[in-house]
């Protein structure tokens, strides 16, 4: 097992059929995951398609994910937890800037997300929304959302199996209200 340090990131290629064990060893900690297709890397985890798909918004075990393509790129397998949310977009420095009034703003998961995938040759420019795990954003009636409490604690965790060969960003989320007030590590490894 590996760990992500509070507000840090990695990235590494995840082999089809391997499987990505993501764990929340404190608890109250969100991870953004988010995945390439390592033979076209302009192919990316896509949320719109895979609501699209799955006709929901929570997704959970035995759920597929899938690429700006329709291509299945990956499936949670295990779910300790839960609730994720895939609506929202990876924390960042405007996030910082626009919501929290920072006047010298963290990074987040966007910049250590571009970081990592730089650190696998690929170079992005920004991204879009990618699989926040154990981020529990709740919708009301209104169509107004909440972002709350991660509902995961201490050990819980995801199990994600790729369905093709990837190139993987994950991060221990940035973003105070995300985590419920506090910046905790996340926990890895590859199976
Ligand atoms: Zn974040």
């Amino acid at each position: 097992m590996k760990t992500i340090e509070p507000r840090h990131g990695v990235g590494f290629i995840l082999k089809k059929g391997e499987k990505l064990k993501v764990v929340d060893p404190q608890g109250e900690q969100v991870s953004d995951f988010f995945c390439l297709m390592q033979d076209s890397p302009d192919e990316y985890l896509s949320s719109g398609r895979t609501i699209d798909y799955l006709s929901k918004i929570y997704m959970e075990k035995g759920d597929t994910l899938y690429s700006s393509k329709s291509r299945a790129m990956c499936k949670i397998v295990e779910d300790t937890c839960g609730r994720h949310d895939f609506l929202l977009t990876p924390c960042s420095k405007d996030t910082f800037r626009i919501i929290y009034g920072d006047k010298d703003p963290h990074q987040g998961c966007e910049g250590n997300l571009i970081e990592a995938f730089s650190s696998l040759g690929v170079e992005l420019g920004c991204l879009p929304t990618t699989l926040n795990l154990f981020m529990n954003v709740q919708m009301r009636e209104d169509g107004k959302i909440d972002v709350r409490p991660p509902k995961s604690q201490a050990g819980d965790y995801v199990v994600i199996e790729a369905l093709e060969d990837l190139l993987v960003g994950l991060t221990a989320c940035s973003a105070l209200d995300s985590n419920n007030g506090s910046f905790k590590p996340i926990d890895y490894e590859i199976i």
